[in-house]
């Protein structure tokens, strides 16, 4: 499955996931066959090795987005110091938080998680550079961040089943 994406989203994404690093970042993702808005929940609890969106800033946003126009199609977080890998821990938030906004109208087959693995890394000879590598599966990002280090950024996009809690990485169209 392929999932498209613009400039402005993946810009949005890499900002999110720098802004708060070393701590994680959490938002959520508008769209339908293609994400069309992406932002941050503003006041998740952070920590380098977790980031849990309150499930009111969710319910919250989700009322708001039914009255706005938009629909809600997943999430995404980032990962410090860590890989893309989507983790259990990850499948079971999804899946609990899907359960939480049932009662209020959202019915989904496939959520999408995007994730964003972030580094600091001594600055390489390369430039900074924006690259689909690994058959499209994995945007890979390099951008300055002191004169001698550059922030390494990997973003993954997954499909979760939610009634199986099986996951499928999706090619990405930029
Ligand atoms: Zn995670």
């Amino acid at each position: 499955m392929r999932l498209k994406i613009n400039r402005a989203i993946v810009n949005c994404l890499i900002r999110s996931a720098i802004e708060t690093y070393p701590t994680e970042t959490s938002g959520y993702l508008l769209g339908n066959h293609r994400i069309s808005e992406a932002s941050p929940y503003q006041c998740p609890r952070r920590s380098v090795y977790s980031v849990v969106r309150e499930e009111k800033s969710a319910r919250r946003v989700f009322k708001v987005v039914k009255f706005l126009g938009g629909k809600f199609v997943g999430e995404f977080h980032s990962h410090t110091g860590d890989d893309t890998g989507l983790s259990t821990d990850d499948i079971i938030a999804i899946k609990n938080l899907h359960a939480e906004l049932k009662p209020l109208g959202l019915k989904m087959k496939k959520w999408i998680e995007i994730i964003i693995s972030v580094y600091e890394k001594r600055k390489s000879q390369s430039r900074p550079y924006i690259n689909l590598t690994q058959n499209k599966t994995n945007l890979h990002v390099t951008l300055p961040k002191s004169k001698s280090s550059v922030w390494d950024v990997n973003l993954r996009a997954y499909s979760i089943d939610i009634g199986s809690g099986h996951s499928e990485t999706l090619k990405l169209s930029i």
